[in-house]
């Protein structure tokens, strides 16, 4: 028997995309160089990616009848943002295909199942429990020692919803500082670097990885990516299938990001994961210079059912992301000979708000 044959869309098709930040607003663009059309629903009346897209809606994601009209307008949903209600996720599943799936979602949204998840293929990560009162948590940081992290299971990111324990920290403080909310504690990873693996998964069951991109935080949200990491050759192999086994065994079709922990150990490097991103991710936007196949290319050919691109990067490259007033300066960057430019549309600069970013390649 020949194998099966993916059922993919082909350029004219529409993409709906559950959404309406930046990183849509990136897909959106990619898409049109691809010939496919894109309707973004968010619920946001001033979204960055109604700017380029060919039709949106505004309306709740637990909106269903807004949510029927969309279904029945496109080919294909994804999403660019791992919070996506699950009720929203299964009522789309059943008219429409949703790519990445519901259970990749299921899976990402909750840090307790999906430190399982990872843990379970038998790939490294922190040492984790489960916490949802203060006895348990003191049970925890007695078991993990200190200093450990103490994060919310849902809706957590650029370092919201999460408390470091340190040596005089009181507990209750800190289970009041994250709400009370059903939540693990990690055991803290003393990392040299921080890396990640952007990587793809076509319908077909096709493999694509960047290559691995080494990150650097301020105040909690990414500020540079740059590739490649200072890594050996070794860690960035086994970083690399790591995230294979990871979107094997979600059965993904998509862009996805694994961010991982460098550590040595035994005078090795070694890497320690710790979140898996269910969409094109910031730490990939180098990719839009940097590569022969750009993540946002690279997630409307996977979810299309399109051959997935080549990945190789085009020299060194460095991303700057634009926090805040940051992109007040466009006009330094603009002059800038070889630096690219990305700004995301957002009317107002608040503090923390990722305005846009800058790429430079440098040829080898
Ligand atoms: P997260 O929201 O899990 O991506 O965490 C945000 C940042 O907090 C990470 O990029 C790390 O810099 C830091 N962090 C999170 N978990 C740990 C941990 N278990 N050990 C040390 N640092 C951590």
């Amino acid at each position: 028997m020949s194998p099966p044959v993916p059922t993919g869309l082909a350029p004219g098709a529409m993409l709906g995309i559950l959404g309406g930040g930046q990183l849509a607003r990136m897909i959106a663009l990619a898409a049109a160089d691809l010939g496919i059309r894109c309707h973004i629903f968010a619920p946001e009346a001033d979204s960055p990616a109604f700017d380029v897209a060919a039709r949106h809606t505004v309306a709740d994601y637990e909106d269903e009848a807004a949510l029927a009209g969309f279904a029945a307008a496109v080919d294909v949903v994804t999403y660019e943002f791992e919070n996506v209600p699950a009720a929203t996720a299964s009522f789309l599943t059943g008219r429409i295909p949703l790519h990445p799936g519901a259970r990749a979602l299921a899976i990402t949204q909750d840090r307790l199942s999906e430190k399982n998840f990872v843990a379970d293929l038998g790939l490294p990560v922190a040492p984790f429990r489960a916490v949802d009162t203060l006895a348990d948590l003191e049970a925890a940081v007695a078991e993990l020692g200190r200093p450990c992290v103490l994060k919310t299971r849902r809706f957590g990111y650029d370092g919201k919803g999460q408390v470091k324990i340190a040596r005089g920290s009181d507990l209750a403080e800190a289970h009041e500082a994250i709400g009370r909310f059903p939540a693990i504690l990690e055991g803290f990873v003393p990392f040299l670097r921080e890396v990640s693996v952007v990587a793809a998964r076509g319908l077909d069951g096709a493999f694509a990885a960047f290559d691995v991109c080494e990150n650097e935080h301020r105040d909690h949200i990414l500020a540079f990516t740059r590739i490649p990491a200072n890594l050996s050759a070794t860690a960035c192999d086994v970083a690399i299938d790591a995230a294979r086994r990871i979107g094997e065994a979600l059965g993904y079709v998509g862009v996805f990001a694994v961010e991982m922990f460098v550590i040595e150990e035994n005078g090795a490097e070694r890497v320690v994961i710790n979140e898996i991103a269910p969409r094109v991710h910031n730490s990939g936007h180098w990719t839009s210079e940097g590569a022969l196949t750009s993540q946002f290319h690279q997630h409307v050919r996977a979810v299309c059912g399109f051959p997935l691109g080549a990945t190789a990067r085009r020299g060194r490259v460095e991303m700057e992301n634009l926090i805040g007033d940051a992109a007040l300066r466009w006009r330094e960057y603009l002059s800038e000979p070889g630096a690219h430019l990305h700004l995301y549309g957002k009317r107002d600069a608040r503090p923390g708000r990722k305005m846009g970013h800058v790429t430079r390649v440098i040829p080898e």
